[in-house]
């Protein structure tokens, strides 16, 4: 099979791998893998940020085809359509139970290197996927694999943030960040009939591509935002910020244009940044600060696709680009270079 492997820091290139995957336990199965993502986690496992071992393969988005299943595999078996969760949970932890799977006590990742559990990534031929029975969903007719591939990571992640939010259909929600994840959120809060959504980014393309919806688009390059939200909002803020982006200038805009009492959640990823918070300004504006951490996807995946069987949420127009993972490299650039919104790379065209 062919796979895509992180050589160096800043260097990815497809092979033949030397392996496929086999059962290594009797709740794993093996996917043959019909379409894979690239996200922006991958450029973080790219740039050495996410440490990885040379010769390990990326990727956490994957739809495919069971191949084969372990013993005690009940929810899944040979033949299923199923997407995969980017995130490998346990199932068992009390975290798990509770329905929090994003917090695992043995949290794990498809491509995620040593601190992901060392798993291969799905972009490749084939991927074993670990505790199948949480970690794979059967796919209904009706999803094709451009849909299916966003519900194991950014479409369910973007529900989760419009769920963190709690917005009110009359709240005005101002969206830090139109790349695949704010662009999820967006159609999120939308299918749940938050009817003014502002969504605020650098890039004209992704602002012009989001505008279609329906929602108001900021430039904050052009526009200062604090001045744009308090134009639509009688000079009081907006009702709820989500930052989508993880970055400090991010996190700086979102307190300044949420309103008095208003709620900021944070669903971008954020590393080792620092900022500071003056706690008695934010104490006084009564501000709600929302960290999202990883997303519970086993929580929330069934409830997306069926949104996505219904119509009520379509992420496709976000892929761009649809390469043979002989141009994973290629795809990897046009993401980096923000070309492409989303890339879905197949492993066997
Ligand atoms: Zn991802
Ligand atoms: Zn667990």
């Amino acid at each position: 099979m062919q796979a895509v492997v992180f050589r160096r820091e800043g260097v990815v290139e497809t092979t033949q791998a030397a392996d496929e995957p086999r059962l290594e336990d009797d709740g794993d199965a093996i996917v043959r893998v019909r379409l894979a993502g690239i996200c922006g986690t991958d450029l973080h496992v790219l740039h050495g940020s996410i440490p990885m071992d040379p010769g390990s393969i990326l990727g956490h988005e994957a739809v495919g085809i069971v191949e084969s299943a372990g013993a005690r595999v009940r929810s899944v078996a040979p033949g299923d359509r199923v997407v995969a969760s980017f995130q490998i949970a346990c199932g068992a932890c009390w975290f798990c139970r509770s329905g929090q799977t994003g917090l695992c006590e043995q949290h794990r990742m498809l491509g995620g290197g040593p601190f992901g559990g060392d798993l291969h990534g799905a972009q490749a031929g084939f991927v074993r996927v670990p505790v199948a029975d949480v970690n794979l969903l059967r796919i209904p007719d009706a999803v094709d694999d451009q849909a299916a591939v966003f519900v194991g990571d950014v479409l369910t992640t973007g529900v989760y943030a419009a769920s963190l939010a709690e917005p009110t259909a009359d709240d005005v929600v101002a969206v830090l960040g139109a790349g695949p994840v704010g662009a999820c959120v967006t159609r999120a809060l939308l299918a749940d009939g938050v009817q003014h959504v502002v969504v605020l980014d650098r890039d004209a393309t992704r602002l012009e591509a989001i505008a279609a919806l329906g929602v108001t688009t900021v430039d904050p390059g052009a526009t200062n935002p604090e001045m744009a939200v308090a134009r639509m909002t009688d000079g009081r803020g907006a009702d709820v910020v989500i930052d989508a982006v993880g970055a400090t200038d991010a996190y700086d805009t979102a307190l300044e244009i949420v309103r008095r009492g208003g709620r900021v959640v944070i669903v971008g990823v954020y590393s080792s940044q620092r900022v500071e918070l003056q706690l008695g300004v934010a104490w006084i504006r009564g501000i709600s600060l929302v960290f999202a951490g990883e997303t519970p996807v086993q929580a929330l995946w069934a409830a997306t696709l069926d949104r996505v069987v219904t119509g009520a949420l379509d992420p496709t127009p976000l892929i761009t680009h649809r390469l043979p993972i002989s141009a994973a490299a290629e795809g990897y650039d046009l993401f980096e270079r923000r070309v492409a919104t989303k890339v879905v790379l197949d492993p066997w065209a």
